[in-house]
């Protein structure tokens, strides 16, 4: 669990990046919980969003807030977090296409597995692209306590 003034100074932060993307439409939340990995796979933060996408969960891990000795800290924390956010304007297609439970009754589990796989890493690398491109025009984070 993330100690009371990290939560409150990265929930400060992650709502400011929320508005100045154009998110005041969303309710950003962040977990008080560390993750780490997803599915087994070790992750800088992850998401997830309602299905209704009104609102979006964000889950950071205890690598966010800490520097892997290559890359700058803060630019790595404020591109992990305009990754996340890219995620909320995008939730609405995936959800609608290779998450939508009406077309995998359609085609079936196999084809939808397929599908789904393809869809995920095309999404990923769009939000990468979006996100890469976006967060050199917004605020870097404070120095966020232990
Ligand atoms: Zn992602």
């Amino acid at each position: 669990m993330m100690s009371e003034a990290r939560y409150k100074a990265a929930n400060k932060y992650l709502q400011e990046m929320a508005k100045l993307m154009n998110l005041s439409h969303f309710d950003v939340y962040l977990e008080r919980a560390y993750t780490d990995t997803v599915d087994g796979v070790s992750v800088a933060a992850s998401s997830k969003a309602d299905t209704n996408i009104s609102s979006i969960a964000v889950r950071l891990s205890t690598t966010f807030f800490e520097s892997n000795g290559f890359s700058d800290l803060s630019e790595d924390q404020r591109n992990t977090i305009c990754h996340e956010l890219v995620h909320a304007h995008v939730d609405l297609m995936v959800l609608h296409t290779y998450r939508n439970a009406t077309i995998r009754d359609l085609v079936g589990s196999q084809v939808f597995a397929m599908f789904e796989e393809t869809g995920n890493n095309v999404m990923e690398q769009m939000v990468n692209q979006i996100s890469n491109g976006w967060a050199t025009s917004l605020p870097l984070p404070p120095r966020f306590p232990k």
